[in-house]
């Protein structure tokens, strides 16, 4: 039976970020005897966990602890550095597996949609975010940090990230794995304003508290509110009063004391604004100006959406990041859902047209969408691993699925230099002895050539 020691059964996971390693720490436990291949566009592991998660939040990527074990036990392969739909197709996956799972992440952003958002100095968080991350799709981007006054669209942790690496000081960043070039690049930024703009008001801010917290504890910036913004209506007030909703009560408490006058002397300010979404970017040749619309909440507790009063506000900026949420890419082979960004899916099952097609899975932000944090995508990955094992007996076994062994022949026949976790390792260990004399945990290489490069010294 497959699953049996003389009949492994054999996935390949497309993704080695969080909701890859559970997905295969799930199958790992199943009790069956399984062989698990992971696929990585990059040749470094770990996803968002790597190039997502702040440099100053150094606690939240001890999760790569975890997935360095799983990746350490001898039924998992790394294959990094190759791309499923460039180098290999999911149909030549699907020869080779019994089951194909893809947790490849939402890479993309939501679009405003309004006009003027491609205007030179407005960009996407996850431009940034990738910048000051040493990922290499984001290396050579530039910002334009002579600005004094940045905007921020949206009220979430990666705002809250955004606002931090812009708002903190050389000192507080100088110690963390924060890329040389986006340090170099910060240490003269002139950024003395920071307005962070949410649509809804305080009350529905999707910071969590610590996030929050932190924004009213910086060394050199200080956090600023309108008091008239705190004022709450009453659905906002019975929001608050339910709970089961003790994030936002507590989010709302730290406001009130970002409202109160302090008297700083800090040198950059951090401003909240609620109730306002923007309608236009102005500016001739590049960003000079955001148009904010007013709006006023209409709808029951939980399901209150902004609605545009028509009274507008201009802002002047030079700088202005769009952090309102992610979205899957499409998958060349695979059918898509534009609209929520995902792999359309039945509990973890991709479907098409015809409904589920048998032997494709998917996980983490690519089946849900961008929510939840990075222990979220433990139970994602498990209920996805449990529809697999339920069909067991209907996937395709047949021919010899010899997983990685059948496509490496391919991969060198089309001069793809794909690599495992032994040279991750050696990546990793060149990574940390660049960061040592700098007293950082890791100096990141940041282009994908110099990775391979130091696999060879
Ligand atoms: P998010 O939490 O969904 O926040 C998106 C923000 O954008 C919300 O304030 C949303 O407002 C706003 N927005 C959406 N569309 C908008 C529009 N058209 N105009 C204006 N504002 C708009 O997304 P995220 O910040 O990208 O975070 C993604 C996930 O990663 C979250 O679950 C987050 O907690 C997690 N994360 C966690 C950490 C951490 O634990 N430290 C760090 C980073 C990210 P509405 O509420 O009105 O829609």
């Amino acid at each position: 039976m497959l699953g049996s020691a003389e009949r492994p059964l054999r996935v390949a996971v497309v993704g080695s970020g969080p909701s890859g390693f559970y997905a295969t720490e799930a199958l790992l436990k199943s009790g069956r005897t399984v062989q698990i291949d992971m696929y990585e566009r990059l040749p470094v592991p770990y996803g968002l966990v790597r190039s997502g998660v702040a440099p100053d939040h150094p606690k939240l990527k001890q999760a790569i602890l975890v997935y360095d074990k799983i990746a350490r036990s001898p039924a998992f392969r790394l294959i990094g550095n190759v791309t499923i739909g460039r180098d290999l197709t999911v149909e030549e996956l699907r020869g080779a597996y019994h089951a194909v799972m893809f947790t490849c992440g939402a890479e993309a952003d939501r679009r405003l949609g309004i006009p003027g958002e491609d205007l030179p100095g407005s960009h996407t968080a996850t431009e940034f975010v990738g910048w000051y991350n040493g990922h290499p799709d984001y290396r050579d981007l530039s910002f334009d940090l002579s600005q004094e006054v940045a905007v921020i669209i949206g009220q979430g942790n990666v705002a809250a990230d955004v606002c931090r690496i812009l708002a903190k000081t050389v000192d507080e960043l100088k110690h963390t794995d924060i890329a040389e070039h986006a340090l170099e690049a910060l240490s003269r930024s002139r950024i003395r304003e920071i307005h962070v703009i949410g649509r809804r008001g305080p009350a529905q801010a999707k910071f969590t508290n610590k996030e929050l917290r932190e924004l009213g504890e910086l060394a050199d910036a200080a956090a600023v509110i309108d008091p008239a913004d705190l004022v709450l209506n009453p659905e906002s007030e019975a929001e608050l009063a339910d709970k089961n909703n003790d994030v936002s009560a507590k989010n709302v408490e730290i406001f009130r004391g970002f409202a109160v006058p302090s008297g700083s002397t800090k040198r950059r300010r951090v401003h909240f604004h609620f109730f306002k979404s923007p309608v236009e970017l102005r500016g001739r040749e590049r960003l000079a100006s955001i148009v904010l619309e007013k709006n006023r909440l209409e709808g029951p507790p939980f399901n209150q959406s902004a609605r545009g009063t028509g009274e507008k506000m201009e802002l002047q900026c030079g700088l202005l990041f769009r952090s309102i949420g992610y979205k899957g890419r499409p998958i060349p082979g695979l059918v898509f859902d534009e609209r929520k960004g995902i792999l359309p899916n039945d509990n973890g099952r991709l479907r098409d047209g015809n409904g589920v097609i048998p032997g494709l899975y998917c996980a983490g932000w690519i089946k849900r969408g961008p929510t939840g944090i990075i222990g979220t995508n433990r139970a994602d990955s498990v209920a996805t691993v449990n529809s697999l094992l339920a069909d067991l007996e209907q996937l395709d076994d047949t021919g010899d699925k010899q997983g990685a062994d059948a496509l490496y022949p391919l991969l060198e026949k089309r001069g793809v230099k794909y690599i495992g976790f032994q040279d991750w390792l050696k990546i990793d260990a060149a990574e940390i002895n660049r960061g040592r004399p700098k007293g950082k945990p890791r100096e990141k290489f940041t282009r994908i050539a110099e990775m391979l490069e130091a696999l060879q010294s």
